[in-house]
């Protein structure tokens, strides 16, 4: 079992019983501060779009920043009863919430939030204040 030490991580579990199952991510999970209202309406979206039986079959598998962008993985497990085309649809569906969720990410300040770019040397996003305070 994975040592959970990122608190906003135990929060999501709890606040998202039909996502997480009551279980951490299956690989080592941490969100920057300032992406928590991204991910956390993330998983709102995920969570009105699932009916129970395919909540059921839905993990969360992993979540964190990579270069700059919030990444979040799932899967479903099969339903052999389900038509493989549906089974498309509902991952794709899922898809394009996460997409657009990592989208955000690329232009949001990952400590506080507010609007923020990219650096071009350090590869993070940051906001004007927190850019600032960045310099060496
Ligand atoms: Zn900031």
């Amino acid at each position: 079992m994975l040592d959970v030490t990122e608190p906003e991580i135990p929060a999501l579990i709890q606040r998202f019983p039909r996502l997480f199952h009551g279980r951490a991510p299956q690989c080592w999970s941490a969100i920057p501060p300032g992406w928590l209202a991204l991910v956390s309406d993330l998983c709102v979206a995920i969570d009105g779009m699932l009916d129970d039986a395919q909540a059921e079959r839905f993990e969360v598998v992993q979540i964190k920043e990579k270069l700059a962008r919030l990444r979040f993985y799932f899967r479903f497990s099969a339903d052999g009863a389900a038509p493989p085309s549906l089974e498309l649809i509902l991952n794709e569906q899922v898809r394009m919430l996460v997409d657009d969720a990592a989208g955000r990410s690329t232009s949001t300040c990952f400590i506080c939030g507010g609007a923020g770019l990219l650096g071009q040397s350090d590869f993070r996003v940051l906001c004007a204040v927190h850019r600032r305070s960045a310099q060496p």
